[in-house]
């Protein structure tokens, strides 16, 4: 029984390793695979040469996987010997040309735009590490755009580069904005400084303080909010309670 080979051209690992031996350094595409998973995996195992004799010994190759016009390519790189070779950054950060979204001309501008170095065409990396400016005049006015070549041939074009920037997920790491403190004299900037004091514990405490100072709609809220939770709720969650209340829902803009 034949099995079904998972990538587009049987592999020739054996001449891959030896094109990334003959430029230490240089990505070489290895294999173009129908499935994400199966290029993933495979990136996986070249580093160790697992299951992957040709990447051996383990170490002397670094690879990934990246999308391209015909499935999912793996890209190989030989690093063993020497000095540490350069990590890929995962983005690109470039000055582009837009003329408007809409008909006719609406004048030109330029957007800051963060995109993958990998090229969506072949997977093969960007020319991400020689972006030069390139400066235009226009409508008496100049401008300062980037420009790149890539390695592997591919031109890309500025209304590409926009909407691949548009698509691109955020970055995992942006951090959340930090609540603003309350103002000391709101109604819950004086339970928060009650409760770092340890003058109240509990959220009836901090309604009591409300009352004491006439936050009669707060406190009558936390009390409330008390007795739907079964008496379960500390003072500090009833600040909480209060600034969720302050602020409006899913506030990025
Ligand atoms: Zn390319």
């Amino acid at each position: 029984m034949k099995s079904r080979s998972v990538c587009r051209v049987k592999p020739d690992h054996a001449a891959a390793t030896a094109a990334a031996r003959a430029e230490r350094g240089r990505w070489v595409l290895a294999c173009i695979y129908f499935s994400s998973a199966s290029a993933k995996s495979a990136a996986h195992c070249v580093p160790g040469a697992e299951r992957m004799p040709a990447y051996q010994p383990a170490g002397a190759y670094e690879a990934y996987a990246a999308p391209c016009d015909d499935g999912t390519a793996l890209w190989v790189r030989y690093v063993a010997e020497e000095e540490p070779v350069p990590a890929m950054p995962d983005g690109m950060t470039v000055r582009v040309r837009h003329d408007g979204d809409g008909p006719g001309y609406s004048g030109v501008g330029i957007h800051t735009v963060t995109i993958s170095t990998r090229c969506p065409r072949c997977g093969g990396p960007r020319g991400y590490d020689a972006i030069r400016p390139h400066r235009f005049h226009h409508d008496g006015a100049w401008f300062t755009v980037d420009r790149w070549t890539n390695p592997c041939g591919h031109t890309d074009l500025y209304e590409a580069v926009l909407s691949e920037a548009r698509e691109r997920p955020l970055p995992a790491t942006t951090p959340a904005e930090a609540p603003a403190a309350p103002a000391a004299d709101s109604p819950a900037g004086l339970i928060l400084a009650a409760a770092k004091a340890r003058r109240v514990h509990h959220a009836k405490q901090a309604a009591q303080l409300l009352d004491d100072r006439g936050h009669h709609t707060e406190a009558e809220r936390i009390r409330a909010e008390i007795k739907a939770r079964h008496g379960h709720l500390s003072a500090k969650q009833a600040v909480g309670l209060l600034l969720s209340h302050d602020q409006p829902e899913g506030g990025t803009r």
